[in-house]
């Protein structure tokens, strides 16, 4: 399995330094061979602790440059940071970003094999006009992103499910999940609103290999729960 902690624009660098201390005890504790992955805000990065990757919510696509605001591959390469999200929802809602510019964030980051968090998902008004539309519409987040990057993890994450306390049935996620499976040999993600009380059903779910964990996550003993929960 593998368990990413998405902690958004939350927590300082000490949060950050205190959280990772709890999870990486506990992993190291109980022998846990599954894949976990914290995604801190730029501010709190470190190097990556013994048994935790940790990775970025986004990244520049360039060396360096003229991009004010931006953090590029050279200030990630300083703190060892070979993980990103990209396509993640709040980055196409809300900061607008385009199929085009996630596309060729995906081309850079998959040139430098960094292991590829790829987020894809719908809105509610796509859902509700049945399957097909939304495979339709995931097809088009699927524009210019190599399905068969080695080191890509797939994430689905419907829209309407982050952050809202909404998650799909289990067999909406089973379907969904054996479609992407038909399309990719990378392992599959669910997010969107998982917490400790569903986890464990979730990630038992066929073709679920993991989850992608935002609020519930932000206490480092709720995803260490949810660490246990992934046998
Ligand atoms: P949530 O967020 O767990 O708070 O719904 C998930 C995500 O946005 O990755």
């Amino acid at each position: 399995m593998i368990l990413c902690a998405n902690f958004k624009a939350n927590k300082t660098r000490q949060e950050t330094r205190a959280y990772m201390a709890v999870v990486e005890s506990f992993v190291s504790a109980n022998d846990i061979t599954d894949t976990i992955i914290v995604f801190p805000p730029f501010t709190a990065l470190e190097h990556d602790p013994r048994n935790v990757l940790i990775g970025v919510q986004n990244g520049y696509p360039v060396k360096n440059g003229a991009f004010t605001g931006e953090i590029a591959l050279e200030q990630l390469e300083e703190f060892g940071i070979k993980t990103i999200l990209i396509g993640h929802s709040e980055r196409r809602h809300i900061l607008g970003e385009t199929q085009e510019q996630i596309a060729a964030k995906f081309r850079f980051f998959a040139e430098q094999g960094f292991l590829i968090v790829y987020c894809v998902g719908e809105p509610l008004e796509i859902r509700e006009q049945g399957h097909e539309a939304l495979m339709a519409y995931i097809e088009k987040q699927f524009e210019g992103i190599d399905l068969t990057y080695s080191d890509l993890v797939l994430a689905y994450e419907p829209v309407w499910a982050i952050g809202t306390g909404l998650t799909p049935s289990n067999s909406d996620i089973e379907l969904l999940h054996g479609a992407l499976r038909m399309k990719t040999t990378a392992p599959l993600l669910y997010g969107g609103s998982v917490k400790v009380d569903n986890a464990g059903e979730i990630m038992a779910l066929e073709n679920v290999d993991g989850v992608l964990v935002g609020s519930a996550a932000l206490s480092a003993n709720d995803f260490c729960d949810m660490i246990a929960q992934a046998v």
